[in-house]
């Protein structure tokens, strides 16, 4: 999706504060953090959002979400972590290419 900037970042035709990536998944620092390592870890292939994923994209994110920990243990966050994904406008999406917010050390509870 050319006018996804997921994709742009994914591509590498957009800067982002990349930690981590291989052929299928990238994590880079949220531009806005609201923690102290904050983190979007995303599939490289564009799917808008939960409700987007299909039986085809089985492999993709059992990868993705096994990534995830190793990405938090990288990142020194030993103690643990706090993944959310906002699924369209009911669920507060503002960009359109799913993502898994990973959050770890200083932040705020959930309400
Ligand atoms: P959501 O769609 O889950 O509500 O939020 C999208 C998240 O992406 C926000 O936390 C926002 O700060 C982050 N974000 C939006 N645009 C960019 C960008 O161009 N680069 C980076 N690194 N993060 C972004
Ligand atoms: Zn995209």
């Amino acid at each position: 999706m050319a006018d996804c900037i997921f994709c742009r970042i994914a591509k590498g035709d957009v800067t982002a504060d990349i930690v981590y990536q291989d052929e299928q998944v990238i994590a880079f620092r949220d531009i806005q953090p609201k923690a102290a390592v904050h983190l979007l870890v995303i599939p490289r292939k564009h799917i808008e959002n939960l409700y987007d994923l299909e039986r085809a994209d089985q492999q993709l994110i059992a990868h993705l979400m096994l990534t995830i920990p190793k990405i938090a243990k990288q990142q020194g966050l030993d103690a643990g972590f706090r993944t959310v994904t906002n699924t369209g406008h009911g669920g507060g999406q503002e960009v359109w290419h799913m993502h898994f917010h990973l959050m770890g050390g200083d932040m705020p509870p959930m309400q």
